[in-house]
């Protein structure tokens, strides 16, 4: 009886921590990243230097001529800020989401 219950205990204690860091993953937070199109002057650094392919060109235009980015995998952004942080004109800029599963 001892037996069993010493080995239930440790089973138990193996299986917990693949629980908590599933867990984690699920509530990680990530980024909504919003495009201020009129500032924009479609230099594309946000989208070259992006580590995760979450913005590409798109085929519109401002109303200064400037073509413009767009997002495109919104659920990949990690909320690094590189893009906010590269971007001449302070075009772009992203809201850390928190909690949600992605
Ligand atoms: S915050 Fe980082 S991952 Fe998200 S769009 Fe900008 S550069 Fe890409
Ligand atoms: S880095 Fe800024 S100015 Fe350049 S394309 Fe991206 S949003 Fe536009």
């Amino acid at each position: 009886m001892f037996e069993e219950s010493k080995r239930m205990e440790s089973t138990d204690m193996k299986t917990e921590p693949a629980v908590q860091t599933q867990s984690r993953a699920a509530r990680r937070s990530h980024g909504r990243v919003f495009l201020l199109a009129e500032r924009c002057k479609g230099c594309r650094f946000c989208v070259e230097f992006c580590p995760r392919q979450v913005l590409a060109m798109s085929d519109r235009f401002n109303s200064k001529g400037y073509h413009i980015p767009m997002v495109i995998a919104e659920e990949q952004c990690t909320d690094c800020k590189m893009c906010e942080l590269l971007c001449p004109e302070f075009a772009i800029y992203v809201v850390r989401i928190a909690g949600e599963e992605l």
